[in-house]
This record gives structure tokens, sequence and C-alpha cells, in this order.
């Protein structure tokens, strides 16, 4: 796009990374359904190889569809550069991946994803990297998990499975002092509702599974850099510092300045570990991500509404989302994320257990579903199914306790939500 206007949110949600197709002119993004790329000739081969021109050369690194949606979420988060990965969890790995080594940990938050928390306290083991699990509310406790063998602090800006905020600005401030990189995972909130790094943050996470697609058609993830960081800084990061062996030699932080953690992730993270998206994925993605903010102001109207009546209802006994006024995170919502809290929270029933078994199953509209995001609402009772495996007292730890039900708002009509909420209630506690 040739303009030297500021675009707003709601125009590069459909153009940013969309221009017509050079070779049709088609208005859509093709799917380029495609391995590989026709080199012009040997030394254009060369020269792609030794990153001296940018250009594509097999779809495990760089796709022109992929790159669109890629080079979309980038002008939403105001990013310097980006990749799309197969799942959230790849980008998570991928974000990790140039900072890390064996013996290498990060400083993460207790309030993340159930996923997230398997793959950093047991997976990443097996790499010889660790996490150490914080509560970020205590920002002495954060400043204080920092060691020599940090490499990176690790929240959600929204905490799943919701009502709480991450005081980004305070983390950032913190990883700033200790010389290190912040990655905020945004998916809850997305960049219409949170600008993480407008915030501080270095680098942005998201699952584009949720509701940067939106309807629950397709698994993906994608990683923005901020573009800010200052690798050469410090000898903590030798693969972005220093000559990077995996690639000729290359020291990415010097040759390709602001650029150099997304080159890094193409030419090295996704061309040996393979965590690509694939075009048919991103062009899903592509479809959603036009709708965004119509999306998200509608999550967040609906989800005020729910959790208002809830709040309400005789049957219930808390519900914590942050868009309400009873909430500890009310005032955190206005620097933080001052659109609204998202569409994803939980409540706790008063009866219990087999109370919340029974009212899921009482639901009609809503899907008893693990997914978040969709135009659908979804719900799920995380004790006896995602937090099965825990004992009582860390699934409390987790916002997961017996007598608690996870709801993710869609776009339906409020009220026709309430109504089933409402009928699910009765015959739960009947
Ligand atoms: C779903 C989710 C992930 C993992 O993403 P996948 O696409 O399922 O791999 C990570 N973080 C958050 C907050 C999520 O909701």
């Amino acid at each position: 796009m040739s303009t030297d206007r500021q675009l707003g949110f709601d125009t590069l949600q459909i153009h940013a990374g969309a221009n017509p197709d050079p070779a049709t002119g088609a208005r859509q993004v093709p799917i380029y359904q495609t391995t590989a790329y026709v080199f012009r000739d040997a030394d254009h081969a060369a020269a792609l190889f030794n990153l001296q021109e940018v250009g594509y050369i097999y779809s495990r690194l760089t796709n022109p569809t992929v790159a669109a949606l890629a080079d979309r979420i980038v002008a939403l988060e105001g990013g310097a550069g980006g990749i799309c990965c197969s799942s959230g969890h790849a980008a998570q790995i991928m974000a990790l991946f140039p900072l890390m080594g064996p013996g290498r940990n990060i400083v993460a938050s207790t309030r993340l994803y159930g996923g997230t928390i398997t793959q950093f306290s047991q997976t990443i083991k097996r790499f010889g990297w660790s996490a150490k699990f914080v509560d970020f509310d205590d920002e002495a406790a954060v400043a204080a998990a920092v060691d020599d063998d940090t490499r990176a602090i690790f929240c959600e800006a929204i905490a799943n499975p919701g009502g709480y905020i991450t005081d980004i600005p305070a983390i950032a401030a913190i990883a700033d002092k200790a010389g290190l990189p912040l990655i905020v995972d945004n998916t809850s909130a997305t960049p219409y509702l949170c600008r993480p790094i407008e915030l501080g943050a270095t680098l942005v996470v998201h699952s584009t599974t949720k509701y940067l697609t939106g309807n629950g058609t397709v698994t993906g993830g994608c990683l923005v850099d901020s573009g800010k960081f200052d690798w050469m800084a410090s000898d903590k990061f030798p693969s972005l510092s220093q000559p990077e062996p995996a690639y000729h030699g290359l020291t990415f932080g010097e040759a390709l300045g602001p650029m150099a953690f997304t080159f890094h992730s193409i030419a090295v993270g996704l061309r040996d570990l393979g965590m690509t998206m694939n075009p048919q994925g991103a062009h899903y993605t592509l479809m959603g991500i036009e709708t965004l903010s119509l999306r998200m102001a509608r999550h967040v109207e609906n989800a005020e509404k729910v959790a208002k009546w809830l709040e309400a209802h005789d049957a219930v006994e808390t519900v914590t989302y942050a868009g309400l006024d009873s909430s500890p995170y009310k005032a955190r919502m206005a620097k933080v994320c001052p659109k609204g809290a998202g569409g994803l929270f939980t409540f706790a029933l008063k009866g219990g257990y087999e109370t919340c078994k029974k009212f899921v199953d009482a639901l009609g509209l809503f899907s008893h579903v693990a997914n978040l995001g969709d135009t659908r609402s979804l719900v799920i009772h995380s004790a006896s199914t995602t937090h099965r495996q825990l004992s009582e007292e860390q699934q409390i730890a987790a916002g997961a306790a017996p007598n608690v039900v996870r709801l993710s708002i869609g776009i339906e009509d409020a009220d026709d939500l309430i109504a089933d909420l409402d009928q699910a209630l009765a015959k739960a506690n009947a």
C-alpha cells in the first residue's frame, strides 16, 4: 500500500499485507499452494540463500499467502516483523528458540493457558530450558526471580481462563532493567483490545486458532517482533549478537538490525524446526481477521451483559470478568486494554462439582468444547476435563476449582445466551 497516511486499525485488518496479486490482479490474497519458487538464474538463487536479496525459496521458510497474514498481524500489533507458525504453541517455542540454550530459564506468570503451563513446566526441560513461575501481581517477586541464566519474561495480556489482566508496563520496566525481552501472549486480548508493544513488550505471540481466525476452523500461531530490543547490548543472546554457526557465521543483530529476530526465525528457526503455517490455513485466518474489530467489540459487549447477569443470579457465587465494577482488575483494564476485557471469563456455582456438570449438560446454544475465541459461545467445566489430572489444591490455584465453569462468549444475541444460561441454571439447581 502506498500512502503516507497512518491507517486505522479497521483499514489495516483488511488491507495490510495484501496488494493485488502482481501476476493476475486478483483482489483477494491467492492461496499460493506451492512448495518451491523458480529462481531467475543461479546468481538470484545464491543471493537469496545469502540473505542479500529477499524472496521466496521454499515454503517451509516463507510463502506469499502466509507472508500476507504475518505482515497483517505485524501491522495490527505495531511490530517491525514477524512470522506465522503451525500453532500457538509452535509460536511460543519459536519465540524462545533464538534466546535460550541449555541451562537457561524464563520467568513466567503463574496465570497462563493450561497447555502453556505444561509446555513450560515439563516439555521445554527436554531442551535443557526451564521456567520459574511467579505471581505477576507481585512485582518484587518477578524481579527477584530473574537470575544470570534468565533469558526472557513471559506473560499473557488477559490471562486464560479470564479475569486477570497483567500490568504490562510494570512488567516491561522490570524486563528493561534486567536487559531481558518481555514476551506477551496476546491471544485472548487480540491487538484490537491490547497493544503489548506500545506498552513495552519486545515480542508478541498469538494462537491465531482463536479470535484472529475467529470461527474455529484452523490451528495456527504468530510471532511478532517489536524490532526495539538491542540484541548486541550484552552477550546474553549469542544467536543474534554473535556469528551464527547455523547460518554460515552471519551475525544477525549486526546485519539485520530491527529485523534480526524475524530473519533468524525464518532462516534458522523455520528452516530447522519446521513449525510452518500452511497457505490454506493462512487463507482462513486472513478471511477471519478482516472482521476482527467488529467481532471483538461484540464479544466484549456480550461478555459484559452476560457477566453482569450472572453476577446477579442467586445460584452464582462469583464471576471473574475484569470488565465488572466488582473486579479488582477493572482499574488495570483502563491502562492495558481500555476497549474491554475480552470475551473469556469464569464463574463459580454455589452448587459445586455435580451442579456444574449438570449445568454444562443442560446448555443448548453453548457448545461444550476445549476451545475459545469462536464466533459461537463455548463452555467448559475445567475440573472434569482440562484440569482433571490436577489435585483439588492445584485446580484452585489454576482458577479451575471444582465449582468453576469457563465461558467463551460468542457474538450471538446476548439475550439468547442469557436465556440459555438461565434455563440451564434452573435445571442444574432443580
Ligand atoms: C490456545 C492458546 C494457546 C495455544 O495455541 P494453539 O494454537 O492451540 O497451539 C496459547 N496461549 C493461549 C492464551 C491460548 O488460548
